[in-house]
């Protein structure tokens, strides 16, 4: 299996990382790896490192819009995680796609591709109980982790699926700034998902 911080399997992806390189070259342009404890019963699945965002801080949702509405919601609700000097506990965030993919769109391949580094890292969370899937490709992504026939699992905001004997599935609109935008997803249907996941979770 490709280590995931030197893994070069899309060859689409690795080639755009040597451009972007040049054009900015302060900013990570490689794999960026999740963030949280292993011990978080809530994992959060988003589509890939945005280029702005992730990509350049090297955390998923970080930097950008869709990290700054993410992280909002998440200190609302005290679902809050390791960034710079704050300690926190519950979370664990990673995204389907490791790398930026060319124009924020993997391809289906590529999200396949990445389907080992998900699976392994929800073999690697013992605690976890609830994923939140952003979106249609995350999740997709956690369908196809767990081995689940995608017909039976339509994706729709707010939905929550059984998804083995101690995991659920909780679906949400991905909180980029095109949904806000489009109305398609508001602050308050954002958080009413987190605030499910954190009762299913039992956190206190
Ligand atoms: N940043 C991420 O890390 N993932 C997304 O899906 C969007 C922004």
């Amino acid at each position: 299996m490709q280590s995931l911080p030197t893994c070069k399997f899309c060859k689409r992806i690795t080639k755009n990382f040597v451009k972007l390189q040049i054009l900015y070259p302060s900013y990570e342009n490689q794999p960026i790896l999740p963030i949280g404890m292993k011990t978080s019963k809530i994992c959060i699945v988003g589509l890939a490192p945005g280029l702005h965002g992730a990509n350049k801080t090297g955390e998923p949702f970080n930097g950008d819009f869709s990290g700054n509405l993410l992280n909002k919601v998440l200190n609302k609700h005290k679902l809050t995680l390791k960034r710079g000097s704050h300690n926190y506990k519950s979370i664990y965030i990673t995204n389907a796609v490791k790398c930026y993919p060319p124009n924020n769109m993997p391809t289906l391949t590529e999200i396949k591709n990445c389907q080992v580094h998900l699976i392994r890292e929800f073999n690697d969370l013992k605690h976890l109980k609830i994923i939140i899937a952003l979106g249609h490709i995350a999740h997709t992504a956690v369908l196809r982790a767990f081995s689940l026939k995608l017909s039976l699992y339509p994706f729709s905001h707010g939905k929550i699926y059984k998804i083995n004997s101690s995991k659920y599935l909780l679906d949400s609109y991905h909180c980029s700034k095109i949904n806000i935008n489009s109305k398609r997803l508001d602050l308050e249907s954002l958080s009413m998902v987190f605030k499910v996941a954190r009762e299913m979770a039992y956190i206190r």
